[in-house]
């Protein structure tokens, strides 16, 4: 092909970043091109440690006045794909990744630009070395496509034109010959043709780690493990290399098991366009933040009780960034959990709107996300992900309800949406809207110091005051044995129904009791893969896992002393629901948890049913968020006081947010609603700051708490979790880790402590707590413990600011 070099113009080297899936190739390498020119972006072939390997460009534009050295270094290979996987924007962002959350340069690159590892691919050969003269189909080949890549489509054409006579399927088994010979090198390489969507993607589960047999299996274990043990099934065969049939022979073994994700209904994105003239702290809130917006690179905090109208603050936001030829993403949560969210985006752009979320099959993903680069869409909508979409000219990212945790990943890299976001939008000059009813302490204090602006809501947009939130001391007015719901929030329920309204029931548990106790000797069945007890569900008299799935028919007797007493305790929304059947005959329920909504459209319909005729919706945390019916006058919450009591620093922040998000779903519209909260922690200032609706006091306490403790925001922490099937060597190994990472300065290493999960699908888990003042310390010590682990044969995963 043509050479160029000697111009002096041309690009003379290249730095690759190589496909191979080890923390010890995180960088990436300086190639000469050799007369091949790839763009940034595109995928090449490179010789890498004695072998060729594929990689990404992602440098090019060095010229020879500049790369004076060149000469000296390896040429690439070959071109794979000329079709650029992503721009310079994305690697800027992948190099912010992989420092700020300590993960590889290909873990980031994959993330930013997920196509890389999408399956939407077709077989590419190019030339692994000068063929035999004796073979002529290989002669002309070479002759036709030399240091280029061809499909088996061009091979084809080539051939007939240096007249071999060889069609289609003969001349794919040739090519596959020349393949396997080693003169020809085989990939795959992405298409612009989306694959066909596939209605229902299938994902494998990680049921126990330590059933794995050989290499193929553990493999699967591993890859499962370190994506939070669920994958798609393709993914997961690719990242093991395991064939169909591994992965089958690995379900029954019980490693895994297969599951078709849970879709969301398509009718929940259809809304009506709803005419509304904004009040007036909602106008200010739109003029304030469209000046910044337009000024570029700045945070503002929308700090909106519930019912201010957050969304529609947004939808004219995102209109004003679009009528000056801007584009815009809107995170939220989750997507099932926030339909009306959604419909509304729909309902004012229309076409224009890409929907992302985890139901989408791969195909109908790379659709979404080429749309998106293309510049077909004006606003993405998506949970965590979407963060990342192509868009061009995006000026504003808003990220709705800040404060969920779901915002951040729980697989490397462990990244937080909504500091991408910022991180984008301060690379792009663009505008970051954090909104929140109840935000997470580190935004309110950033906003309090000045550090980002802060636009607060403080009126119901229905101008509906909120309602009375009622503390039922638990300890005080028990219910009768057995039962979940207290007098008072009863004899509320009642006068609800008899008044045609409605009622909500909050239940921070699925299935029917937390576990089945033995009164007589204290035995309670617990999974033998994960350290958790074993939920009763009373459709099928189970016993089951919430870790790993698991499930067994429930035991009459005790297995340990025989007595009959093996008996329900805590409740469950199941259990709950039986109560209210029983109790309250004008009772039409409707329960909503993940055993009632995995069925395709489920969510939508029971939804649907709700606002029709039944009169009860009992839930657990899907219910809390974004759902808007005006004639629920009664909000019970069964037990506030279960997250308050997890090992976690942020357990009276998530008590607070959940029940101010609770509370905030009674009389959104009518007069005499009331909220009932049942705990048996009446004075702990969350729950009393919660039923005041009073954030503010509730922040300045817990803030204060957290200055003591040095716990974020005014400490920063990583968790580095070190897991494996052997108790023992995964004590050493933690111990080893902790010890090496005493050593960095200015941080704090805690433990290594059990973790709050100390056993989970068949693994034992630690977890080192590192506390420190500066980020670069923090960050060094990440990168440290994400080295150790090439030396360790433990899983190590390192979470940088955990949620
Ligand atoms: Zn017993
Ligand atoms: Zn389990």
């Amino acid at each position: 092909m043509s050479e160029h070099s000697e111009t002096g113009a041309e690009p003379i080297s290249v730095d690759v970043v190589v496909d191979v899936p080890s923390a010890d190739v995180d960088q990436a390498y300086t190639y000469r091109t050799n007369g091949v020119r790839p763009t940034l972006g595109t995928r090449v072939r490179v010789p890498f440690g004695g072998r060729l390997v594929s990689g990404w460009v992602v440098r090019t534009g060095a010229t020879a006045a500049a790369d004076a050295g060149a000469s000296e270094l390896k040429p690439i290979h070959g071109i794979e794909s000329t079709t650029a996987q992503f721009g310079p924007d994305a690697v800027r962002l992948a190099m912010w990744l992989r420092r700020r959350y300590a993960c590889t340069f290909r873990e980031a690159l994959a993330t930013v630009a997920p196509r890389l590892l999408a399956g939407s691919e077709r077989t590419v050969y190019t030339f692994a070395q000068v063929p035999a003269p004796a073979d002529r189909l290989a002669q002309a080949l070479h002759r036709t496509f030399d240091g280029q890549p061809f499909g088996a489509l061009a091979a084809t054409r080539a051939a007939t034109r240096a007249r071999l006579g060889l069609t289609g399927g003969k001349l794919r088994s040739a090519l596959a010959r020349l393949a396997q010979r080693g003169v020809l090198h085989r990939a795959v390489a992405g298409t612009k043709r989306a694959p066909k969507a596939s209605r229902r993607p299938q994902f494998a589960v990680l049921v126990d780690s330590a059933a794995a047999k050989g290499s193929v299996q553990r493999r699967l274990a591993v890859a499962l493990a370190d994506n939070a043990g669920r994958l798609p099934v393709a993914q997961a065969r690719r990242i093991a290399g395991a064939s169909a049939q591994a992965l089958r022979r690995a379900e029954r073994a019980g490693v895994l098991r297969l599951e078709a994700a849970t879709l969301l209904d398509a009718s929940a994105g259809r809304g009506r366009p709803e005419q509304f003239t904004p009040t007036r702290e909602q106008r200010e809130a739109i003029e304030t933040i469209d000046v910044l917006s337009r000024e570029g690179g700045a945070t503002v905090l929308l700090h909106g009780i519930t019912g201010s109208g957050k969304t529609f603050v947004y939808s004219r936001l995102v209109d004003r960034v679009r009528s000056r030829g801007g584009k815009a993403i809107v995170l939220v949560p989750e997507i099932s959990l926030t339909p009306q969210t959604v419909a509304r985006f729909n309902a004012v752009f229309g076409s224009k709107v890409g929907v992302m979320h985890s139901g989408l099959s791969e195909g109908d993903r790379v659709r979404v996300w080429e749309d998106a680069a293309a510049g077909v869409l004006d606003v993405v909508v998506g949970a965590r992900s979407a963060v990342f979409a192509p868009l061009p000219g995006l000026r504003l990212i808003v990220v709705d309800e800040e404060h969920e945790p779901s915002y951040k990943q729980d697989a490397a890299p462990r990244y937080d949406a909504a500091v991408v976001a910022r991180e984008r939008m301060r690379q792009a000059g663009g505008c970051t809207i954090l909104g929140s009813a109840t935000p997470s302490l580190e935004t309110y204090h950033e906003a309090l110091t000045g550090a980002i602006r802060y636009v607060p809501l403080r009126e119901r947009a229905t101008s509906a005051p909120l309602p009375p939130v009622q503390i039922i001391d638990m300890t005080q007015h028990r219910p009768p044995a057995g039962r979940a719901i207290g007098p008072a929030l009863l004899a509320a329920m009642e006068r609800t129904l008899a008044r045609g309204e409605k009622a909500l029931l909050f239940v921070n548990r699925r299935g029917y009791a937390g576990l089945l106790l033995c009164r007589a000797c204290g035995f309670a069945p617990r999974c033998r893969r994960c350290s958790v007890s074993l939920v009763l569900h009373a459709a099928d008299a189970s016993l089951r896992c919430h870790i790993c799935g698991d499930a067994f028919r429930a035991a009459t007797n005790c297995p340990r002393c025989g007595s009959p007493e093996l008996l329900p305790y805590g409740f469950g929304t199941q259990r709950v629901e039986a109560e209210i059947a029983e109790l309250l005959p004008a009772a039409r329920i409707v329960r909503m948890d993940s055993d009632t909504t995995g069925a395709r459209g489920a969510h939508g319909r029971l939804l649907a049913s709700f606002g029709e005729d039944a009169n009860v919706l009992i839930g657990t945390q899907m219910i809390a968020k974004g759902l808007d019916f005006p004639t629920v006058t009664v909000v019970g919450v069964v037990a506030a006081d279960l997250d308050l009591n997890r090992p976690d620093f942020r357990a009276a922040e998530r008590t607070f947010g959940l029940l101010a998000q609770v509370a905030g779903r009674a009389g959104r519209a009518a007069p005499g609603s009331a909220v009932f909260v049942q705990t048996h922690s009446p004075h702990h200032f969350a729950i009393e700051r919660a039923a005041q609706h009073d954030y503010e006091r509730f922040a300045a306490k817990e803030l204060s708490l957290r200055r003591e403790l040095q716990y974020p925001p005014f400490g920063r922490l990583a968790y580095v979790g070190v897991a494996g099937i052997d108790a023992a060597h995964v004590a050493r190994g933690a111990a080893q880790l902790a010890d090496s990472l005493r050593g960095v300065k200015d941080v704090e290493t805690l433990g290594p402590a059990p973790d709050p999960l100390p056993k989970a699908r068949g693994e034992h888990r630690m977890r080192v707590a590192l506390k420190s003042q500066s980020e670069d310390a923090l960050l060094e010590a990440s990168a440290l413990a994400r080295a150790e682990s090439r030396r360790v044969d433990l899983r190590i995963t390192v979470t940088v600011d955990p949620r």
